[in-house]
């Protein structure tokens, strides 16, 4: 059945057998694969000055009050730079209210690339979020070894991320806002910060989701157009709204696992997305459980439902058609996150 879906955005990453996220809620980059090196570290790096003091923990936006987010803004921004506090509040004094003050901070970030500033402002503006830093930081692979971060803008060449990024997040506003107006939606479409970087040796992790904030590599493997953006991200912001799945979904989960084990052909049936790890469907993968079953299911209704919502035809049969693990996991998740809206239609008798 799934021989005739038309697979799109990250089927390249299947062909190519290259590993794909690294992402879960709390996690660490999980398991990578092993891939050529990368180029040349990007022009657009700061080295760290300091010793990275940990990541300012982020917490909700309503947990955070309006001096804390400014403080918080002007780690995110400027932790991985040689710009001392004192420094930065001579031109971003503290006195600023908020707003006034996380855009003055942005734009000295980012000041000498005014196209860059632009998006960045634009990104704050509609989104509240950040184009923020990842502070250096070394992680296990999840396969014995380590992988070397360190933080980067979205500048020069890499301007691009942040525009596909940006594009992102409005798609999920619009479908998100259309989805509202038939239940009551609790999904929540954005990050309070993006935590860019690159990988010394590898383009992997592509992102990660950790409480509030995202990872992103601006040489991930699967960081490469709009729309495998635009994918990326929602599995990853699926994450930052995950606390449901190891409950809700896990049975469902565990009974496919104990059916098919990791053999693609068994699973394929049941696999939300055809992003692949290792050779084995991303959803069944690895130690994320029911985790990342559940953010590449939610990327699927997100695909469908924005197709259906849009007045095209579907691209792919409906996942809620195959097994009837298929149609319960859908039921549960739209249920949850998605005011229990379902704009796929009915499956025909008999599927
Ligand atoms: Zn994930």
């Amino acid at each position: 059945m799934l021989a005739r879906m038309v697979l799109r955005s990250r089927l390249f990453a299947v062909l190519l057998g290259l590993s794909l996220l690294a992402c879960g809620a709390g996690d660490r980059p999980p398991a990578l694969r092993a891939i050529a090196a990368v180029t040349a570290p990007p022009s657009s790096v700061t080295a760290p000055i300091d010793p990275a003091p940990p990541a300012p923990a982020p917490g909700a936006e309503v947990a955070i009050g309006p001096d804390l987010r400014a403080e918080d803004a002007e780690r995110v921004l400027f932790l991985a730079t040689d710009l001392r506090t004192d420094a930065v509040r001579r031109v971003c004094p503290a006195s600023l209210s908020t707003e006034p003050r996380i855009r003055c901070l942005l734009a000295l970030r980012y000041e000498d690339e005014p196209p860059s500033r632009e998006l960045a402002l634009t990104l704050y503006s509609e989104t509240g979020s950040l184009a923020g830093l990842l502070p250096e930081e070394t992680s296990e692979d999840g396969r014995g070894g380590k992988v070397h971060l360190l933080p980067a803008r979205p500048i020069g060449a890499n301007r691009e991320q942040l525009a596909w990024i940006l594009d992102a997040f409005r798609g999920y506003r619009r479908f998100l806002t259309e989805l509202a107006a038939l239940g009551p939606v609790t999904f929540r479409d954005r990050p309070v910060d993006l935590r860019f970087f690159y990988s010394t040796s590898k383009q992997a992790p592509s992102a990660f989701a950790v409480q509030r904030n995202l990872g992103y590599n601006l040489y991930g493997v699967v960081n490469i157009s709009a729309e495998a953006v635009r994918d990326t991200l929602f599995h990853e912001v699926f994450h930052l709204n995950d606390g449901w799945s190891a409950r809700a979904l896990a049975p469902i989960h565990a009974r496919i696992v104990a059916r098919c084990g990791k053999k693609s052909a068994c699973l394929a049936p049941y696999s939300p997305t055809e992003t692949m790890m290792d050779g084995v469907y991303y959803a069944f993968a690895g130690r994320g459980a029911a985790r990342e079953y559940a953010a590449e299911l939610a990327l699927r209704y997100y695909r469908e439902s924005r197709e259906i919502l849009e007045g095209k035809p579907l691209s792919t049969l409906p996942f809620k058609c195959g097994p009837a693990e298929n149609r319960e996991a859908w039921r549960r998740i739209a249920r949850e996150f998605f005011g229990g809206v379902d704009p796929v239609p009915e499956c025909p008798p008999g599927s």
